[in-house]
């Protein structure tokens, strides 16, 4: 990665810069400004893979999309790897997507069943248990 102060080349995951003395946030993904444009392999920032995000909504929403939003964010490593950075990009927002999709079947799911709940207790009556 480069330092966005003094543009000098610093080891990944370093904590602060060895030239410059400044210090990283978290993401090293800062804003997008090439003021040098020296020209390079480091335009633009990594797309984000939701791999996380996938894997839970895999375990706590449903199962097979969530399958295939982790297939998706796992695809965007390989393609970062590849220097594919379109494929990346697309397979990041693809992950995204079945994340979204995941979660909104989870909470139609939620409301389903709680509005059978409700509709069968008042069906129920007094004549119930
Ligand atoms: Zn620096």
């Amino acid at each position: 990665m480069f330092c966005p102060n003094c543009d000098s080349q610093v080891p990944n995951g370093a904590a602060f810069c060895e030239k410059c003395g400044v210090q990283f946030k978290a993401s090293p993904v800062a804003k997008k400004r090439s003021s040098g444009g020296g020209g390079g392999s480091r335009g633009g920032a990594a797309p984000p893979s939701y791999l996380v995000l996938s894997i839970l909504a895999t375990m706590f929403c449903c199962l097979p999309t969530g399958i295939v939003a982790i297939i998706n964010s796992t695809k965007v490593g390989g393609a970062l790897a590849r220097g594919d950075y379109n494929a990346a990009q697309e397979a990041s927002s693809a992950a995204m997507k079945w994340c979204v999709i995941s979660f909104v079947l989870a909470l139609l799911y939620l409301l389903f069943s709680w509005i059978m709940i409700v509709m069968k207790a008042e069906a129920g009556g007094g004549a119930g248990v």
